[in-house]
């Protein structure tokens, strides 16, 4: 089977950036920012993508509340930042293991393509 890369990262098996911690989840830097300030939060445990995990909503609501506390690290907070689900092939999704973006530090385009 191969490695998740992501639950790699949440087991501490490969070295990140992390900016917020917590017993179930990790916000890191992305290794191929497209903002001045983007960050990635994973559920330690494995879920495909949104849908998986939609069952979850103790969870779900913990990954959001750690995006947050983790743009409030990068001093997102004043001008706003843009949290993003990719979820499938249709929106792009290339890492199977659920995950946010954060978006921050310039303006961002809306629709988003
Ligand atoms: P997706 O396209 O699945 O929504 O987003 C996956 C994101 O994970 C991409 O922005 C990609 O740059 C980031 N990424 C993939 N592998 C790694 C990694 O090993 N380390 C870090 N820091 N980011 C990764
Ligand atoms: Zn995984």
């Amino acid at each position: 089977m191969t490695p998740c890369i992501f639950c790699k990262i949440g087991a501490g098996e490969m070295p990140v950036d992390a900016v917020v911690e917590t017993d179930r989840a990790l916000a890191f830097a992305d290794m191929n920012p497209q903002a001045p300030v983007h960050l990635i939060v994973i559920p330690k445990a494995h879920y495909a993508d949104v849908a998986d995990a939609a069952q979850e909503e103790i969870l779900l609501g913990h990954l959001l509340a750690v995006a947050t506390r983790a743009a409030q690290e990068k001093g997102l907070s004043p001008g706003g930042y843009r949290i993003v689900a990719n979820t499938g092939p249709d929106a792009g999704q290339s890492v199977p293991h659920l995950h946010l973006h954060v978006l921050g530090g310039r303006v961002m385009n809306w629709p988003p393509g």
